[in-house]
């Protein structure tokens, strides 16, 4: 049985995941407006990277905001990249603004420098070992609370999380051809233990 991955297309990098995700035999739906939740039963969620102010501001007037926090609460899995981690994270340094605030963790926007923040590196994630990663006017996680597990670290800073049914990266899976993220988050999906592409 194919998995139907809802992935939330308001604005931002949606259509890649959306390629990934179909490399992996999924079943995707965009989600623009309520009714895209409720004519459709999702196995998971994807929050994609974007601008968080934006993204948070059509979540509200687009009345996608109570019914994603509510599936997000009751359990739903769901893969936040980039500006998605900032839509979960429970604290944004700096800033009184929280979203989602689903997940313990601080999380800092524009952490590298806001022009000069893009760059590419590689690095170990969670024992499926190195991965690339993208990074483009990223946020990272300063600190996580107790019931968050680590995943991946970059110059000792936090860029990928996980805390129960919610997988953060503060890098972009989605625009790069290695589909480790993406297979991690559907292992959650099908609660299946961790599985690593080879
Ligand atoms: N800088 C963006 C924000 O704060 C995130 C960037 C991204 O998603 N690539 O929301």
């Amino acid at each position: 049985m194919k998995n139907t991955i809802g992935v939330l297309a308001v604005q931002g990098a949606f259509a890649e995941h959306i390629k990934a995700l179909q490399k992996l035999n999924c079943h995707c739906i965009e989600i623009r407006k309520p009714s895209d939740l409720t004519d459709h039963s999702l196995d998971g969620l994807v929050l994609p990277g974007g601008e968080s102010t934006v993204i948070g501001k059509l979540l509200r007037e687009l009345a996608l905001f109570e019914p994603l926090k509510d599936r997000i609460e009751a359990g739903l899995p769901v893969l936040g990249t980039c500006a998605g981690l900032i839509l979960l994270a429970g604290q944004i340094a700096e800033d009184d603004t929280i979203h989602f605030g689903t997940m313990n963790m601080v999380a800092r926007r524009n952490a590298y420098g806001r022009q000069l923040g893009s760059f590419q590196t590689a690095a170990e994630f969670d024992g499926c070992g190195t991965i690339p990663m993208v990074f483009i006017r990223a946020p990272y996680i300063e600190s996580v609370g107790a019931s968050v597990d680590i995943l991946a670290r970059v110059d000792h800073h936090i860029v990928a999380a996980r805390q129960g049914n919610m997988v953060v990266t503060s890098f972009h899976p989605e625009l790069t051809a290695d589909l480790t993220v993406h297979q991690y988050f559907l292992s959650l999906v099908q609660h299946k233990a961790k599985t690593c592409i080879a």
